[in-house]
């Protein structure tokens, strides 16, 4: 079997035109420019890679981009009074909070100080309770970027077999609540998992979210399955440094019916629906209609 491959960028850019279309709409017909405020504590070379990207792409859309670079030594006061700072600015629709913090600094602290309501990247507590109960949530951007893949792919989740192997509160977690959420049967796997193939073979849909670099392999694809690699891993190979996923794509594409390759699947989803929750969350507070096919 010949995978269809799900192409990420080319779904991210789409999603960036559509939101760029309802952005220049709000500001000809209301006068609201979204606004995204990223804060990034320190020099974490990843992280700044990141921040770096996320400003370009907001600034392309249209949208105001505030970033805030505070230096690694930066107190858990300091950051605390910052985010109150934006949690009452107007012109921030959006906060954005760069992990990892330093090891100094109380992350769950940080993130449940921001206004639910402003938390893009749908971390807070009160979001994780909303999207558990099926309520209006900020919903995390990976997975919600998982969840359009999927449902541009099939249409209705609905009864589908989901295996998530993960359990991060980043990703894991709410990917698997977002599929229960479209009524698919839901499996979580982990590190404890006894006989992962097995469980993974039941799969219409697996993602794979666990950070070990090209884990999954054919043996635990169903034929037919569509597999999602949200991994990204740095690893040397040939003399080369590479990106590659937690999927052994060749391997797994020769029996899945679709898969997202790394890089160019999940990855560019991720920043789109940074930008898509920024714009739900403007529309929010200003009470405007929500823009259709860009939240869960
Ligand atoms: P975490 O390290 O927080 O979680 C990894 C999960 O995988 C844990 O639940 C762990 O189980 C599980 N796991 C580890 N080893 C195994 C194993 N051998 N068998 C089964 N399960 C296992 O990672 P994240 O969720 O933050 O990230 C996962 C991947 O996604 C990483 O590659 C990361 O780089 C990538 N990522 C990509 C993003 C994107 O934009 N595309 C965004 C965020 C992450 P346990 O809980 O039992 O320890």
């Amino acid at each position: 079997m010949t995978a269809k491959v799900i192409d990420g960028k080319a779904f991210a850019a789409r999603v960036r035109g559509e939101v760029a279309t309802h952005v220049a709409a709000m500001k000809a017909g209301h006068g609201i420019t979204p606004g995204l405020a990223v804060v990034l504590v320190g020099e974490d070379p990843a992280s700044r890679v990141y921040v770096k990207n996320k400003h370009a792409s907001t600034i392309e859309v249209g949208m105001n981009s505030f970033e805030h670079r505070l230096p690694a030594e930066t107190s858990e006061a300091d950051l605390l009074a910052l985010v109150q700072r934006l949690n009452n600015d107007p012109a921030v629709h959006g906060i954005l909070v760069q992990l990892p913090l330093p090891a100094h600094v109380n992350s769950d602290l940080i993130i449940n100080a921001i206004n639910p309501a402003k938390d893009v990247d749908g971390f807070h507590i009160s979001n994780v309770g909303l999207l558990g109960t099926g309520q209006k949530a900020m919903v995390p951007c990976t997975p919600l970027g998982c969840l359009m893949m999927l449902r541009d792919h099939y249409g209705s989740l609905a009864g589908l077999n989901a295996v998530v192997v993960g359990r991060s509160n980043i990703v894991g977690k709410p990917m698997a609540q977002l599929l229960l959420n479209e009524s698919c049967t839901v499996t979580i796997a982990h590190s404890r998992t006894k006989d992962l193939e097995a469980v993974c073979q039941r799969a219409d849909i697996l993602v794979a979210a666990v950070g070990r670099p090209e884990m999954i392999t054919a043996a635990h694809v169903r034929a037919g399955a569509t597999v999602i690699d949200v991994g990204i891993n740095r690893i040397e190979r040939g003399g080369k440094n590479i990106l590659v996923g937690d999927v052994d794509y060749a391997s797994a594409a020769s029996v899945a019916g679709a898969i997202t390759p790394v890089p160019g699947g999940v990855g560019p989803m991720t920043i789109a629906c940074l930008l898509a929750n920024t714009l739900t969350a403007t529309a929010r507070a200003h009470g405007l209609a929500e823009p259709k096919g860009l939240t869960a």
